[in-house]
């Protein structure tokens, strides 16, 4: 089976497409584990509710960091109590992270590093990997990551420089590689130097679409599997096989 470790399928229906025509073409190319992030309290929700209807959907709760800011102490810590209320049910806390992408946020980063250590801690507890959002921040990231001690970190997306991919590898760590890929030289060169045992593949659905359209949906992960292949000179088969492995280790 093919697995998609990042998307947020539950955004599509505001997009105009179905969440179970998604579902479907999902199916269609045996794509058959679809881990959707939530990224505040009311899509954490939404989430849960959907993966009564679909098999494939495997909810991961949190909190993404700009959602964060907007919330209270008080709502922040009540959702981690929610999120432990569902520990059965899920199998990631994600998307949490770090995010600098506009200047202003400097103000805001010691706060967001509060917020993403309490959620980094809950995954530890729980022991439950933890979906990393680190944009423009990759570096103070990774350090906090480091200094909390967390061990089952997948990043997701990661667009820093190749010595900072060097470490998150060396640290036993995952990085889960966009369908964007396609044309993306950056998780070109991520899959050139990272083994396979730690890799995944996502889409970030209904963002980064292989073809740079809108919006994305899960069955496009294939994208991702099959540039892993190119580049790694194996069969689509064994890049499966493989990955699969990664997943059954890291969220099972
Ligand atoms: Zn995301």
């Amino acid at each position: 089976m093919f697995i998609d470790t990042h998307c947020h399928l539950d955004m599509l229906e505001k997009e105009g497409v179905s969440i179970a025509d998604a579902i479907s073409h999902a199916r269609k190319v045996k794509v058959e584990a679809i881990v959707v992030n939530g990224v505040n309290p009311s899509h954490n929700r939404e989430i849960l509710e959907l993966a009564k209807k679909f098999d494939e959907i495997k909810p991961a709760l949190g909190m993404y960091p700009l959602d964060a800011l907007k919330l209270t102490d008080l709502v922040i810590e009540e959702e981690i109590e929610f999120i432990v209320k569902n520990k059965k049910k899920i199998y990631a806390i994600g998307e949490i992270g770090l995010d600098l992408k506009d200047e202003e946020l400097n103000d805001s980063f010691e706060k967001q590093k509060i917020i993403f250590e309490k959620f980094v801690r809950l995954g530890m507890k729980l022991n439950k990997p933890v979906i990393v959002h680190s944009r423009k921040a990759e570096l103070q990231t990774i350090e906090l990551l480091e200094k909390i001690g967390a061990k089952k970190v997948i990043m997701h997306c990661f667009s820093g420089k190749m010595k900072l991919v060097d470490r998150i590898v060396k640290n036993g760590w995952f990085l889960s590689i966009p369908a964007n890929i396609k044309y993306s030289e950056q998780f070109q060169d991520v899959v050139k130097r990272v083994p396979i045992e730690n890799l995944f593949c996502e889409t970030d659905s209904p963002y980064l679409h292989p073809d740079k359209k809108w919006p994305n949906e899960s069955a496009n992960v294939l994208e991702s599997y099959k540039k892993i292949a190119e580049i790694k000179g194996l069969k689509l088969k064994e890049v499966e096989k493989k990955i699969e492995e990664n997943y059954k280790n890291v969220f099972g």
